[in-house]
C-alpha cells in the first residue's frame, strides 16, 4: 500500500505528464484535492506536502473541517449539489463554487457573497453526457445562463465544470470533455479561463482537452468509506 503523500505526488507527476503530453506549459493544470468523507488528518497531511486546494461536496462536513483547519491557508472549492438554504454559508466559506446549475442559486450566491471577500469564483455545471438524472444545466440552455450570471455583481464567472458519464476508453473520456470545451470557446466575449473537468479516473484526457482543474479524490485519498 502506498502512502498519502505517494500518491498525492504521483497525482501531480500525472498531471506534468499529461500536460506534456498535451504540448501545454507546466503549472497550466491545478489539482484539486477532492477531501469530501475524509478526515482532517488526511487533508493536514496533504497539506503538509504542498496541496493547497480543497474540494467538499457536502456543507456541513466541509464547515466542521474548515473550524478545526482554520490556521491552515487552505483554498475551499465547494463542488456538489448547491441547495437555495445552503447558499447564505456557501457564499460565506469558500473561494469558488464548481457547480452552480440555476441562475437562482446564482442570484442568492451573488446577493450572500460578503462585501468584504473578492467576488466568488463561479464554474457553470453542464449536463454534457445528456443523462437524464444528472445535475447541471443543459448545453441548450447554456448561453441564457452565461449572459445572466456574468452580470451579477459579487460573481466572477469563471468557466464551466462538468462530470461525464464513466468511461474506461482513452478516445470514450475524451469525448464529453472536447464538447465542454467547444462550449467554452462559444463564450469568448465573457473572457472565461476555467475548465474544471478530470477525475481519478480520467484526468489524462481531461488534461488533454484543456482542462484548467483536475478534481482528484479517490487516487489522493484512497477509497471513500
Ligand atoms: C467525488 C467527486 C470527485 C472526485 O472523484 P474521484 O473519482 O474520487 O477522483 C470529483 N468531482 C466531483 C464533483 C465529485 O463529487
Amino acid at each position: 500500500m502506498s502512502s498519502l503523500p505517494e500518491r498525492l505526488t504521483a497525482v501531480n507527476q500525472r498531471i506534468r505528464r499529461a500536460e506534456q503530453a498535451a504540448g501545454r506549459p507546466e503549472g497550466a493544470v491545478r489539482l484539486l484535492a477532492v477531501s469530501k468523507l475524509q478526515p482532517p488528518e488526511a487533508l493536514v497531511l496533504a497539506y503538509r506536502h504542498g496541496q493547497r486546494y480543497f474540494g467538499e461536496s457536502y456543507l456541513q462536513e466541509a464547515l466542521t473541517k474548515q473550524i478545526s483547519l482554520t490556521h491552515y491557508a487552505i483554498s475551499w472549492h465547494f463542488i456538489g449539489p448547491v441547495q437555495s438554504n445552503k447558499t447564505r454559508a456557501i457564499a460565506s466559506y469558500f473561494a469558488w463554487v464548481h457547480s452552480v446549475d440555476r441562475l437562482k442559486i446564482a442570484h442568492r450566491l451573488s446577493e450572500q457573497r460578503p462585501s468584504h471577500l473578492p467576488a466568488l469564483n463561479i464554474c457553470l455545471q453542464v449536463n454534457i453526457s445528456e443523462e437524464p438524472t444528472k445535475a447541471g444545466i443543459r448545453p441548450e440552455q447554456l448561453p441564457e445562463l452565461v449572459a445572466a450570471v456574468a452580470k451579477l455583481p459579487r460573481l466572477r464567472l469563471r468557466g464551466l465544470m462538468a462530470l461525464p458519464a464513466r468511461e474506461s476508453d482513452f478516445e470514450k473520456q475524451r469525448a464529453p470533455f472536447r464538447r465542454l470545451r467547444h462550449l467554452l470557446e462559444g463564450f469568448s466575449q465573457y473572457g472565461l479561463d476555467t475548465l474544471s473537468m478530470g477525475m481519478s479516473e480520467d484526468l489524462e484526457a481531461a488534461v488533454m482537452e484543456g482542462a484548467t482543474w483536475v478534481r482528484i479524490g479517490t487516487a489522493i485519498f484512497g477509497a471513500r468509506t
